[in-house]
């Protein structure tokens, strides 16, 4: 499918009669990652048409989808003739041009979730001000721009201080930890100076991480997702451990403050509200994404209804899926990039060999043209009978003297 609107069309069709209501429905994406691909896998098993905009002309979601327009989700001529193709607009990233999105929503345009939902999320300390405004537990944060704001507030939230960018943040590069005062400027030049904008979180002294994704309908109806557990190498998610094992009480608290946080925001789709479980048993959240996340790649296996397919029903106002397990079980394990080039492809290429001889393990490959240290370049869900054999088949997997009994 090529990239014009006049290749691109409906000529696979081969009757007029839509199988089920949506079966006609253009549903557009900003962004083509591997959220964008697995997003295009569960909408060809319901036959529902989705179309990306992405600038990689090899992005993730490229090939799988019905059809790739190359171009920029930040560029508002782009977003615009892209929006003229599309029944509902979504998002797989929110770093997204909102101001046309906005714009295109009063003209009319189905945008899900709402472009208010995105501007609030995509500038995390507005997000952090709008979640404190309704009443949901976070660490306490406050905006710095210049060294007295910042030193500021070290004085008051202590050290270490979490000192984070408050747009364009992923994988944990838009944030830098200041261990002391002293430290405070090395930090602030690491995330681009004062005038990038930067606002501190008073560090969460967290026992483990979890996270819940939650589903809102059109009808505002909610279904959430059982909680996890999210462990994260260099801040960036590595392995994610469903259901997460904590005590009732907390996964029944994760699950409120998930639910209290998603009812503020507008529109449809799933949204990810990644929380800090401290010591003491309290959550607090730490952000919310508007779109399928790391933390549901685990619901293709071992959920009812995976978070890719429940996105597509919500905006499109079909009903919600069961988001429980079907699995007892499950560990999703990132694979992230080891080395640069063939090195890094070499060793990822030899973790999958051993996870093809799993039981119960499903490679997901994202096929991204270059591998880079660190990057996500795919993941590996195993779902087993308890959480002890499913790690120990993880362990099989990540060690291969094991697997060869040796
Ligand atoms: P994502 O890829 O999830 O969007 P991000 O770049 O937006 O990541 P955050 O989620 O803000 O980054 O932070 C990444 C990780 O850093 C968190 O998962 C957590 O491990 C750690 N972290 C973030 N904020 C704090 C905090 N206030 N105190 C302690 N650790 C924190
Ligand atoms: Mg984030
Ligand atoms: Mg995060």
């Amino acid at each position: 499918c090529g990239a014009s609107p006049e290749s691109c069309n409906t000529s696979h069709r081969k009757h007029d009669l839509p199988i089920h209501g949506v079966s006609e429905t253009i549903v557009g994406v900003l962004g083509g990652g591997q959220l964008g691909q697995m997003l295009c896998q569960a909408a060809s098993q319901m036959a529902i048409k989705v179309i990306v905009l992405d600038p990689m002309e090899n992005c993730p979601a490229g090939a799988l989808s019905h059809c790739h327009v190359v171009g920029s989700y930040d560029d508002s001529v782009t977003v615009e003739e892209f929006a003229k193709r599309c029944s509902v607009l979504t998002v797989e990233i929110e770093h997204v041009n909102v101001a046309t999105l906005e714009k295109l929503e009063q003209q009319g345009l189905d945008v899900q979730p709402k472009a208010s939902t995105i501007r609030i999320i995509q500038d995390k300390y507005l997000q952090k001000v709008h979640f404190a405004r309704h009443g949901i537990p976070l660490p306490k944060f406050m905006k710095i721009d210049d060294p007295e704001s910042a030193k500021k507030a070290g004085d008051l939230f202590g050290y270490p201080l979490m000192i984070k960018s408050k747009r364009l943040a992923y994988d944990g590069r838009g944030n830098a930890v200041a261990k002391t005062e002293e430290e405070i400027s090395s930090a602030v030049q690491t995330l681009g100076g004062y005038d990038h904008g930067l606002y501190v979180e008073q560090w969460a002294p967290f026992v483990k991480e979890l996270a819940v994704i939650v589903a809102r309908g059109r009808d505002k109806s909610i279904l959430c997702y059982p909680v996890v557990e999210t462990i994260h190498r260099e801040n960036i998610c590595h392995i994610v451990k469903a259901p997460a094992n904590v005590p009732l009480k907390i996964r029944k608290l994760a699950t409120n403050v998930a639910y209290k946080a998603v009812s503020s925001l507008e529109g449809a789709g799933v949204f990810a509200v990644e929380l800090f479980l401290t010591e003491d048993g309290q959550i607090l959240l730490n952000e919310v994404a508007p779109r399928p996340h790391n933390s549901g790649h685990h619901t293709i296996e071992s959920c009812f209804t995976s978070q890719y397919e429940q996105h597509l029903r919500a905006i499109l106002g079909l009903q919600l899926g069961d988001p429980s397990m079907k699995t007892q079980a499950a560990i999703m394990y990132n694979i992230l990039g080891e080395d640069e080039g063939e090195p890094g492809f070499l060793l990822a290429h030899q973790l999958i060999g051993r996870a093809l001889g799993i039981s119960g393990a499903t490679v997901h490959w994202y096929d991204k043209p270059e591998m880079r240290k660190q990057r996500k370049m795919g993941h590996i869900t195993i779902v087993g009978p308890s959480m002890a054999i499913v790690e120990t088949r993880l362990k099989f997997m990540l060690n291969e003297e094991l697997l060869n009994g040796d």
